[in-house]
């Protein structure tokens, strides 16, 4: 069994030349380059370096960074429409493009002035730096606002002290964006106030990482503590306005969201695709899996819950793309597309019985891979608290 022939769905609008020469060479690049090793590397946890640079020069590490400093300048749908593309073969991959993405260039290029984009988007964008983003931290997830790392103002540095729990790329990466606590929250104002954001060269004194968490899934993406024992920060590297912060990472959560809903929106469709397949040619009691309704509903099931998913990170990519309000859109997005990826993963592992359960099926790795979609950048619950706010919003 291998996902390499997993197929794009057909979508209700045309794709742009530009989109179809994009995801036609990213397909056939998955196909041969990246397939045949997933399973290895699931197993070795290896972090995949030699695909990821190569990702770089199809343009994957800076896909929604400017071409004047070497980005892909993709919008939001095509970027959520290659997600989907790497998830499909490799959630590891995808995750590791998502947040280097979404997060590190993403808060950069919101937040930065003209001047940190110079400094810091070619390198990001071209993959000579990989990216990190590091905001939760062991007392710290849901409630992010609750961080505890603090940058002291010394004049023209910070000194920052504190850990991070976590984080993706946290070993690999040479650009690390860091959420931090520069001032006291104003008097009457909530504790979201006083937080920064700045960026920090990997190789900076007092910036150790930790030792590679040993996950459930995603295996040969890294995720790693870190911690900051007396790391000096230029003051010119704040991103943002200093204690405001909290704004600019709710923004880049929200962008990430459509990444995530992405992923698991791939990982539950190669799923789909390995249970569809294997339902029509295993035969049991004289007929295909395939003619039991009990089976055929699961499939239909998964195609219907994956393809509303879709239709919400569209939404969500669109409405983002148009420069409107998509943070509801976003969680919604975020929320349907791992919840059915999950599902998806899950029922293909049932339709697949024994063989489901073995490794080389893959089946249980797209499960183990897209169970963090329903953690990662704002756990199930938290979206539908910020759903649940948003919409009511209008009533009130
Ligand atoms: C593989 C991986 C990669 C990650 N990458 C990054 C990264 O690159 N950068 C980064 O900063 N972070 C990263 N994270 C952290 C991730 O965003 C957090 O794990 C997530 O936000 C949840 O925080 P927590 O783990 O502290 O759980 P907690 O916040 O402790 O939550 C535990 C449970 O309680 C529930 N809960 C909490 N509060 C409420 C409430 N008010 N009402 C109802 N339920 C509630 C949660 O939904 C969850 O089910 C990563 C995590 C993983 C596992």
């Amino acid at each position: 069994m291998t996902t390499s022939s997993s197929q794009t769905p057909a979508l209700w609008f045309d794709l742009s030349t530009e989109q179809t020469v994009l995801l036609g060479s990213l397909r056939d690049f998955l196909k041969k380059e990246v397939a045949p090793g997933a399973i290895a590397r699931d197993k070795s946890g290896t972090f995949p370096l030699g695909i990821v640079k190569q990702f770089a020069d199809m343009g994957l590490l800076g896909m929604q960074v400017p071409e004047r400093f070497g980005g892909a300048e993709l919008d939001t749908v095509t970027t959520a429409l290659i997600l989907e593309e790497i998830a499909a073969v490799d959630g590891s991959l995808c995750l590791t493009v998502a947040s280097h993405n979404s997060l590190c260039t993403g808060h950069i290029l919101h937040a930065g002035s003209s001047q940190q984009h110079e400094t810091w988007l070619p390198d990001l964008a071209s993959g000579k730096n990989l990216g990190a983003w590091g905001l939760t931290e062991p007392g710290s997830g849901s409630d992010a606002a609750a961080l505890r790392t603090f940058a002291e103002d010394k004049g023209d540095n910070f000194i920052i002290n504190g850990s991070k729990m976590f984080i993706t790329q946290g070993t690999v990466a040479s650009t690390y964006v860091l959420i931090v606590r520069t001032d006291s929250p104003g008097d009457g104002k909530h504790y979201s106030d006083g937080i920064s954001a700045f960026v920090v060269e990997g190789s900076s004194p007092g910036l150790i990482r930790g030792k590679p968490e040993e996950k459930l899934g995603l295996k040969s993406s890294d995720t790693t503590p870190l911690s900051f024992e007396n790391l000096e920060v230029p003051a010119e590297n704040l991103l943002g306005k200093r204690g405001a912060a909290f704004k600019d990472v709710m923004e880049v959560l929200s962008g990430g969201r459509i990444g995530i809903a992405a992923m698991g929106i791939g990982l539950g469709r190669a799923a789909l695709e390995l249970a569809a397949k294997y339902a029509l040619e295993r035969q049991q009691f004289g007929k295909s899996l395939s003619s039991n309704q009990a089976v055929s509903f699961k499939l239909a099931e998964m195609a219907l819950e994956l393809e509303a998913a879709r239709l919400l990170v569209f939404k969500a990519a669109a409405l983002k793309d148009a420069g409107r309000d998509y943070s509801l859109a976003a969680s919604m997005a975020k929320l349907k597309g791992s919840v059915a990826g999950v599902q998806a993963c899950d029922y293909a592992i049932q339709i697949l019985g024994g063989y489901g359960y073995i490794q080389d099926y893959e089946v249980e790795r797209m499960w183990r891979d897209a169970r963090l979609t329903r953690i990662g950048e704002g756990t199930d619950e938290i979206q539908h608290m910020i759903i649940a706010r948003e919409f009511l919003k209008q009533f009130q």
